[in-house]
C-alpha cells in the first residue's frame, strides 16, 4: 500500500514526499481512511508507530476541505502530557501541512504565556496544547472551545500517569459535543477504558504493535559490571567511533546530571535533561542531540518521554529500571517506524531482579557480553533467584530488600 491510494490530496502527498516517507506505517494505514470518513478512533499505539501521522494527515485535509466562514475560531485541539511531545506534534503538522494554509500554534506551562496568547489572538485553526496551560488559559478567557470540530487525546494512558486526568476531564466538559474525536493510548487501563466511553461514539478500533513485537526489531545485550565500574564502561563503549550519537538512561536526576559531567570531562560531549531542568534548557539540549553536536544525551524516563529522534541507533540503560514496561518504552526510542536499533544494559548486582523482571516481560533472554574489560564473570553463572543477593564487592543487599526496595521507589525521575 502506498500513501496515493489513501485518497490524501495533492498538498498532502507532496508534503509527505518532502519527508522522505514512501508507504504508511500500519497505525497510518488503517486510521487515515476511517479519520477521513468522519469516524471517532480508539488507537492503540505507542509513539514510534506513526500514530503523530495518523491523527494529523487527515485533519490537515479535512480542515482544509472545510474551511471556516468564521474567522480566528480553534478548529482542532490537540491534547498530550508533554511539552516535548507537544513541540513535536507542532512540527510534525508543520511538516505536513507545509503546502497548506492553516495555522497552529503550540502552547504549554513552564514558559510565559504572553507570546502563546498573541498568537491565539492572531487566529488559530489547530490548537496543541498540554492540560494544565490550556485550562489556565481558558480560565482566563483567553482561549475558547466552543469552536472544535477534532479533538485529538494523545497518549491518555500518560495523562493518566501523571496525574492529568481531572485536568482532562474539565477541558472535555467544555468541547461541543458534535465533533470528531480521535483518542490514543499504547495501554487500556480500565479507568482509560472508560474515558474512551465517555469520549467517543461507535469508534473504529485500531490496534498495532504491541510493545513486546518492538522491541524484536531492536538489538539487545546486557553487560553485566559492578556499578562503580559504569561510567569506565560506558566511556570504552563509546570509543567506538560508529556511535554517533547515544541516549543514555538514568533513574535518578541527579546520576543523569553527574554522568553528564564526567563525560564532558573524559572529552565526550553530552548534555543532561531532567525534570530540574528549565525548559530551554531541555530544549536546547534535544536541539544540539538532534543535530548531531551532542553526541550522547543523558535523560531521565520522564525527561524523555515521547522524544522523537529520527535516526537515534542507540539506547544505553546505565541503570536498569525498576518497572519492566519502562525498558520497552526507552529502547522503542530507537528502532522507530520499522528501523533496527541497539540497545544495550549495564546491569550491576542490584538491578539482576530488574533484569529478570525485564525478560520474564519480553518473553526472551537478553544476551550478556561476555569478556568486556569490565566484565564480572559470576554474574554470568547465577540463577535469576540468587539475583539480588548482596554483591561480594559491595555486600549490601538482602535478597527481599532488593526487590522491596525496587518497587517501593517506582519511577523516579
Ligand atoms: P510517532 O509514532 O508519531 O512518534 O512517529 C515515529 C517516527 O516515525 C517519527 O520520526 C516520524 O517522522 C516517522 N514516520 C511517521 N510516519 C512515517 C512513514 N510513513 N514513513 C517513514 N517514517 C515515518
Amino acid at each position: 500500500m502506498s500513501f496515493n491510494n489513501l485518497q490524501l490530496i495533492e498538498p498532502v502527498l507532496q508534503a509527505l514526499g518532502k519527508e522522505g516517507y514512501t508507504h504508511p506505517t500500519p497505525i497510518q494505514e488503517k486510521a487515515i481512511p476511517a479519520i477521513l470518513q468522519r469516524r471517532d478512533l480508539l488507537g492503540c499505539a505507542q509513539t514510534g508507530t506513526g500514530k503523530t501521522a495518523a491523527f494529523t494527515i487527515p485533519i490537515l485535509q479535512l480542515m482544509h476541505g472545510h474551511p471556516e466562514p468564521a474567522q480566528n475560531n480553534i478548529r482542532a485541539l490537540i491534547l498530550t502530557p508533554t511539552r516535548e511531545l507537544a513541540i513535536q506534534i507542532g512540527e510534525s503538522i508543520r511538516a505536513y501541512g507545509r503546502f497548506l494554509p492553516l495555522k497552529h500554534h503550540v502552547i504549554f506551562g513552564g514558559v510565559s504565556q504572553h507570546s502563546q496568547v498573541q498568537a491565539v489572538r492572531r487566529g488559530v485553526d489547530i490548537l496543541v496544547a498540554t492540560p494544565g496551560r490550556l485550562l489556565d488559559l481558558m480560565q482566563q478567557r483567553h482561549i475558547s472551545l466552543s469552536h472544535i470540530q477534532f479533538f485529538v487525546l494523545d497518549e491518555a494512558d500518560r495523562m493518566l500517569d501523571m496525574g492529568f486526568v481531572q485536568d482532562v476531564k474539565r477541558i472535555i466538559s467544555r468541547l461541543p459535543a458534535k465533533r470528531q474525536t480521535l483518542f490514543f493510548s499504547a495501554t487500556m487501563p480500565n479507568e482509560i477504558k472508560q474515558l474512551a466511553n465517555i469520549l467517543l461514539t461507535d469508534p473504529v478500533k485500531v490496534e498495532v504493535t504491541p510493545p513486546a513485537s518492538t522491541v524484536d526489531m531492536i538489538q539487545q545485550s546486557v553487560y553485566y559490571s559492578e556499578k562503580q565500574n559504569k561510567q569506565a564502561l560506558l566511556e570504552n563503549i563509546l570509543q567506538d567511533q560508529s556511535i554517533e550519537t547515544v541516549l543514555v538512561f538514568t533513574q535518578m536526576k541527579h546520576s543523569a546530571d553527574r554522568l553528564a559531567k564526567n563525560l564532558n570531562r573524559a572529552g565526550i560531549r553530552t548534555e543532561a535533561i531532567h525534570g530540574n531542568k528549565a525548559q530551554n534548557a531541555r530544549q536546547n539540549a534535544l536541539a544540539n542531540f538532534k543535530a548531531k553536536k551532542t553526541r550522547v544525551l543523558v535523560a531521565t524516563d520522564i525527561a524523555a518521554r515521547g522524544i522523537d529522534i529520527d535516526d537515534l541507533t542507540h539506547v544505553i540503560n546505565y541503570e536498569l529500571p525498576n518497572v519492566s514496561e519502562t525498558y520497552v518504552h526507552r529502547i522503542g526510542r530507537t528502532g522507530r517506524a520499522g528501523a533496527s536499533g541497539i540497545a544495550i544494559s549495564f546491569c550491576d548486582w542490584s538491578e539482576k531482579i530488574f533484569l529478570s523482571d525485564i525478560q520474564k516481560l519480553i518473553k526472551k533472554t537478553i544476551p550478556a557480553v561476555k569478556g568486556h574489560p569490565y566484565d564480572v564473570p559470576a554474574m554470568h553463572s547465577l540463577p535469576p533467584s540468587a539475583n539480588t543477593s548482596a554483591s561480594p564487592v559491595s555486600g549490601r543487599r538482602s535478597p527481599g530488600m532488593g526487590k522491596r526496595y525496587g518497587r517501593t521507589f517506582s519511577q523516579r525521575a
